[in-house]
């Protein structure tokens, strides 16, 4: 395994703010109203493009995710813009709001605290409603943690799927899994998501991670994969400590599990390959274990599935639910 960190002095140092606020041609022409959604660093402040500054600079209001973190980058760059907030809690009450707004001819900046909107962020609500609404939506692209991760992974970029975040609770997070490696190995092609590339290569699967989570997630992903299973873990992107950890599974898992603090963002990602050892070396769902305890010791449903839950560490009602839904994925 590979284990890369960036020297000190690297590029990833995030710059001084200027001494002059910036100065921004406006443009060929006046900005077109509409709704702009506009990706924003993911660390580095240098990684904001020149077209999301104009765009920020000539809106009317930008509706961020959090005013204050928005503040910030708008200090950085010297830019005074009317701001209203625009988070999961609020996303569809404030959207009819800025609708209203957006017909009547404004332009509006949606941006989310960091990377791009509507990717794990708030934003596809309202680019929902503003499609309905007639109003035309821009995408301004720019930083995005899971593509940045990828893209240096040394694992396919061929084919590739974006699943989001992990669930929180370990008992959904091994079911999420095991979902995933069933689906892989028994080549059933359930989404599209899942389709290999066009010569047949694996697809790439990436999750977002937080690093209280990050041990048990990769502990799962030892259990169902198996210990040799090719993932490759990418923190801190675009930042001073930008590291990318490449290897096994199992490799991965001891290197962190080392060390005495985890801190940072990251990106995991899993080779979409199923190797027939790893098949034989994956654990059982939990429908498998209720099944085989049925069999071999006779025990009822319900007890049978309490023995599971204690094993596995889950609730009563957890368990139920997750045996509920890997029968129903099995049918
Ligand atoms: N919209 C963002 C994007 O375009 O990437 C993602 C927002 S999501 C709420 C935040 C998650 O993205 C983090 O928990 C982490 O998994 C990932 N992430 C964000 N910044 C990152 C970074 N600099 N390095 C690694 N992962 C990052």
């Amino acid at each position: 395994m590979s284990e890369i960190s960036l020297p000190e002095d690297a590029t990833a140092t995030i710059p001084a703010a200027p001494s002059e606020p910036w100065t921004l041609s406006p443009g060929p022409s006046p900005l077109a109203p509409g709704l702009y959604l506009v990706a924003t660093p993911i660390g580095n402040l240098e990684d904001i493009t020149l077209r999301a500054l104009r765009v920020l600079a000539s809106v009317d209001r930008i509706a961020c995710e959090d005013t204050r973190q928005t503040a910030k980058l708008l200090s950085h760059f010297g830019l005074r813009v009317p701001t209203v907030s625009y988070h999961d809690h609020n996303e569809t009450g404030r959207a009819s709001e800025l609708i209203a707004a957006l017909k009547s001819g404004g332009r509006i900046a949606v941006v989310s605290d960091a990377g791009t909107p509507a990717i794990a962020d708030p934003g596809s609500v309202l680019v929902r409603e503003a499609i309905a609404a007639g109003v035309t939506v821009y995408p301004i692209p720019g930083a995005n943690a899971a593509l940045s991760g990828l893209i240096a992974s040394g694992l396919s970029t061929e084919s590739f799927a974006f699943h989001g975040f992990l669930p929180s609770k370990e008992g959904a997070r091994r079911t999420t899994l095991e979902t995933l490696r069933t689906t892989l190995a028994s080549g059933q092609l359930e989404s599209g998501s899942l389709n290999p590339g066009k010569d047949g290569t694996p697809t790439t699967h990436l999750f977002y991670e937080t690093p209280h989570r990050i041990l048990g997630a990769l502990e799962d992903v030892v259990a169902v994969f198996g210990p040799h299973h090719r993932i490759a873990l990418a923190r801190e992107l675009t930042k001073l400590h930008e590291e990318f950890l490449r290897g096994s599974a199992a490799e991965v898992l001891a290197t962190l599990a080392a060390r005495p603090s985890i801190r940072g963002e990251m990106v995991l990602m899993l080779d979409g390959t199923i190797t027939q050892s790893q098949d034989n070396a994956s654990t059982k769902t939990i429908a498998d274990e209720v099944t085989h305890l049925i069999r071999t010791e006779g025990l009822s449903e319900k007890d049978a599935l309490k023995r599971v839950a204690k094993s596995r560490g889950l609730g009563k009602s957890e368990a139920y639910r997750e045996w509920q839904r890997t029968q129903s994925q099995k049918r």
